[in-house]
């Protein structure tokens, strides 16, 4: 057994080695600048351009479609606040969901105080958005519907499909964050009607710092960064050769594995969480059980201070979280597990692991041991477990 074991694939990834070694070039001798007309800069230019369409292909977009950013945050944002500023004479409404990544959730909340109105549409107790609810928001002036693909959270994957086919109808400009999806599950941007989708690289076992946003030929958009005539005067800045290249290594490993490494994937996650629920008392799976990535568990357990499970099992080389990386640390529960009806002692007492294509089935049954030790602990401590179990309410 490995010394660590690592379940926190939602909030990054190992870089792979055949990812490193496509990269290593362009951070030493091959190290033009793209825009340059030399022999080192079209060399580079050339290696841009070809990940450009390794993306592109991930999702069915043109290569023309793809550009490049620092990340998922700064693609959520130009793609929220560049939709916001150049409709705001056409609306000032925006839709999104109450389960959305901090990167959107703040942009909007952002937009609300400079006064853009945001609805922000309620999801079941699965985790999947309510369509009806999204349709009765849509109104005149509605700018933007932006719902993220796949939850980092609980997993749960949205209709997309069905809510471009909204947006289209309406003519509104659709956004999803596809950050968590992203590589991970098959995404069509054309047959699912997206307008814009946000991705990055470090998700999907790239480099940190690098991500895109697509955006449809028909979509205009405001530049966020001004300056040089960079990703077709859109977003300025040198390119980042070796962040890119290594995004575009990512992707296209990302597309010859990810049938089998979900077939696989989806069976180590169903057999965790059928051995979690049988074997731990008081536990219940967060998200919808089929509707979610191949790669997610989230599970709550009654009784339990999630933070100090954390603690525990990190003792023990366990590598998990509560929520998003954002959100830890701080005090409040998860808005996710609050928006699918879970009270927030039983969201407090929330643990996600996420796994990727190098966990194995070995580890995960070291991680349940672990946890099945860690929970007994925890509740032989809490008083309210105790009353619980005199007053026979379990
Ligand atoms: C990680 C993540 C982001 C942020 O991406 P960065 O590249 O880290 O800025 C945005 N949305 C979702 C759903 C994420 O999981």
């Amino acid at each position: 057994m490995p010394n660590t074991i690592y379940l926190d694939n939602a909030a990054t990834t190992k870089l792979k080695p055949e990812v490193l070694d496509a990269m290593m070039p362009f951070l030493t001798e091959r190290y033009g600048n793209p825009s340059s007309v030399h022999k080192f800069g079209a060399d580079c230019n050339t290696a841009c351009e070809d990940a450009r369409r390794s993306i592109a292909n991930l999702i069915n977009a043109k290569d023309n479609e793809i550009y490049f950013t620092s990340g998922g945050s700064e693609s959520d944002n130009w793609a929220i606040k560049s939709v916001a500023y150049a409709k705001r004479d056409k609306g000032r409404h925006i839709i999104t969901s109450g389960i959305e990544h901090h990167a959107v959730m703040e942009t909007c909340e952002f937009l609300a105080r400079e006064g853009f109105e945001v609805t922000f549409v309620g999801v079941d107790n699965q985790g999947i958005i309510k369509l009806d609810e999204l349709k009765a928001a849509i109104r005149p002036d509605t700018i933007l519907i932006s719902v993220i693909y796949a939850n980092n959270e609980i997993g749960t994957i949205q209709p997309i499909k069905e809510i471009g086919a909204i947006a289209r109808s309406k003519g509104i400009i659709f956004h999803t964050d596809a950050v968590q999806a992203f590589g991970h599950i098959p995404i069509d941007v054309e047959k699912e009607n997206i307008n814009l989708l946000s991705a990055s690289a470090h998700k999907i076992h790239g480099p940190k710092g690098v991500g895109m946003l697509y955006i449809k030929n028909s979509v205009r958009l405001l530049p966020m960064i001004h300056g040089g005539p960079h990703e077709r005067k859109r977003r300025a800045g040198t390119l980042n050769v070796p962040g890119i290249v290594g995004f575009g290594k990512a992707a296209e490993l990302a597309k010859a594995s990810m049938e089998k490494n979900n077939a696989e994937l989806i069976k180590l996650r169903n057999y965790a969480i059928d051995r979690i629920l049988k074997e731990i008392p008081y536990s219940r799976l967060n998200g919808d059980r089929d509707r979610r990535l191949p790669g997610n568990i989230n599970i709550s357990f009654r009784f339990i201070e999630g933070e100090s499970m954390l603690m525990m099992v990190d003792m023990k080389g366990i590598a998990a979280s509560t929520g998003s990386a954002c959100a830890s640390g701080s005090l409040d529960p998860s808005h996710v597990l609050l928006a699918i009806g879970l009270p927030h002692e039983i969201a407090h007492g929330s643990i996600r692991m996420t796994m990727s294509e190098f966990t194995t089935k070995e580890e995960l049954d070291h991680t349940i041991e672990a946890l099945k030790e860690v929970v007994a602990k925890l509740r032989s401590m809490s008083p309210l477990y105790e009353d619980a179990v005199r007053n026979k309410e379990v």
